[in-house]
């Protein structure tokens, strides 16, 4: 039996299947990787496909209109968090699972997963198409889970924009193998490096040197802080042209604000696996933020800066894109703050870093753009 089921948006991000290394998403690597399971196992194969919502959000108007109409065909399954449906169905039907990730978070739920490696499957593509190869689903080891989780990222990544340009300007993956950065997100980090002793950019899972992806487009700053106390937590580069999903819990191109419970403690408590899409989209003015409430269980409050002060919060409606403009702000869940700075990350304009939060925090300032 080669039944299968495919988690939609973590192959059409894929930078294993054409075009090779191309951020996408790319519906046409959906297409690529069904035609090569059936080619394999046979065209009477059963494949059910299961997308996560943010995928629409992410794919150009072309590729988001098929997949809404493939949607609507009942071709392909919506759901605000595709992986629990995955493994449910998975699990029921015995099906093979086609996805990359490692479904660390479902080990203890699902005892079957670790039971069976066989039926996680990865995949690369070549002239002669698309392979499959064992996911490498192994046991793992919680204890490394929660080290992982336990490190101080921010407080200890010394990156400074006006010594560091290059390293604040370049795209940065982890490869170490064990490291568990480098297990949630295959392609680029989300989060910002640490630099070490040696200016050198290294991981601030694993503290190994990163490999290097090729220069950032302009790229402002995502700011997470405590709502209660204002307090900042983390801070994300988002790029010209890419997404980033927040939410809790693991998520595929996105940031778990879970992994930051240490700081966050309560505040995380209400905000969704897949709480809001942020974009940084291409335009006039150099561009703007967009932001969209996922199908959050909480919600998602926008309040507006007048000038002077905050205007009352407004729930963003579900799936509607909203422009930020500097100053504006989110609340998820009613705990954590989302501010995307005005400033403009590259090589040409530089912010500077000043120390005011009694070494708490490094806060960046810079020139509004
Ligand atoms: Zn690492």
């Amino acid at each position: 039996m080669w039944d299968a089921i495919v988690d939609v948006a973590n192959v059409c991000h894929s930078e294993e299947l054409y075009p090779i290394g191309e951020k996408g998403p790319f519906l046409a690597r959906l297409d690529a990787v069904v035609h090569g399971w059936r080619a394999r196992h046979g065209a009477d194969v059963r494949i059910e496909l299961v997308a996560d919502k943010a995928l629409l959000h992410a794919l150009d108007t072309t590729d988001k209109r098929e997949l809404q109409r493939r949607a609507a065909r009942r071709e392909v399954t919506l759901r605000p968090v595709a992986d629990t449906l995955v493994l449910e169905r998975a699990e029921a039907d015995l099906l093979h699972v086609l996805s990359g990730d490692h479904f660390l978070d479902f080990r203890r739920r699902h005892p079957w997963i670790e039971a069976h490696p066989e039926r996680f499957h990865h995949w690369y593509q070549d002239a002669h198409g698309v392979h499959f190869v064992p996911r490498g689903i192994g046991p793992e080891h919680h204890q490394r889970v929660s080290r992982a989780e336990e490190i101080k990222e921010f407080r200890d990544k010394h990156l400074d924009p006006a010594r560091h340009p290059e390293i604040m300007n370049t795209r940065w993956r982890c490869v170490d193998s064990l490291c568990l950065y480098a297990r949630m997100w295959t392609g680029r980090l989300p989060v910002w490096p640490r630099v070490d002793a040696g200016a050198r950019a290294v991981c601030p899972g694993c503290a190994s040197p990163l490999r290097a992806l090729g220069p950032r487009r302009p790229t402002r700053q995502v700011g997470l802080a405590d709502h209660a106390t204002g307090e900042s937590i983390e801070r994300l580069p988002l790029e010209l042209g890419s997404n980033l999903v927040l939410g809790r819990g693991r998520i595929v191109n996105g940031y778990n604000l879970g992994s930051r419970q240490d700081r966050f403690g309560e505040a995380v408590r209400y905000v969704s696996r897949q709480h809001v899409l942020l974009r940084f989209a291409a335009g006039r003015a150099g561009g703007h933020v967009l932001a969209v409430d996922l199908g959050s269980s909480n919600g998602t409050e926008i309040e507006r800066w007048n000038g002077s002060a905050y205007e009352p919060g407004r729930a963003l409606e579900v799936d509607v894109e909203e422009i930020l403009t500097p100053c504006d702000r989110l609340v998820l869940g009613g705990g954590v703050r989302v501010e995307v700075s005005g400033r403009h990350f590259n090589a040409d304009d530089l912010p500077r870093i000043t120390d005011d939060s009694g070494g708490e925090a490094t806060r960046v300032r810079g020139v509004e753009g």
